[in-house]
């Protein structure tokens, strides 16, 4: 994988760039992940603030409240809806990116899958990954 990795939204107007390896790469599969992405399961990385740059059209900000009641902040495409990525977190030096809107990603290996006990039953995680039944307070997600 070379750097930096470029990606952006399906439209092409939002687009980012990141300039270092991700830190963590994993796969959510609460309940949120599944009606927001109308999928199984999503996936995302985690760069250094510093790392994360946007490089296209300002993102809109979407915000919706977790289930543990914190109000999470997501930054869409203001065209095409996609969702990129979340806002920083005060405090946090971390940016969660969604991991499929990268240009390439063939190097994506998830190593850790979070919220199994909600995931779909015919979802088989690969060997050798760290699962979690929900989601560690220390490593948060969206
Ligand atoms: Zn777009
Ligand atoms: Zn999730």
């Amino acid at each position: 994988m070379k750097l930096p990795q470029t990606g952006g939204c399906q439209c092409g107007m939002l687009r980012y760039e990141i300039t270092e390896t991700p830190r963590l790469i994993y796969t959510c599969h609460c309940t949120d992940c599944q009606r927001i992405t109308s999928s199984a399961f999503s996936m995302a990385f985690v760069v250094t603030s510093e790392a994360f740059r946007l490089t296209g059209a300002e993102p809109r900000h979407l915000q919706r409240t977790t289930d543990t009641g914190r109000v999470a902040t997501r930054w869409v495409c203001p065209e095409c809806g996609s969702w990129i990525c979340a806002a920083p977190r005060s405090g946090s030096a971390m940016r969660t990116v969604r991991a499929g809107t990268l240009d390439d990603t063939s190097w994506l290996q998830p190593t850790v899958h979070f919220w199994t006990r909600s995931a779909q039953p015919w979802v088989v995680l690969p060997e050798g990954g760290q699962r979690f039944e929900t989601q560690p307070a220390d490593l948060r997600k969206h």
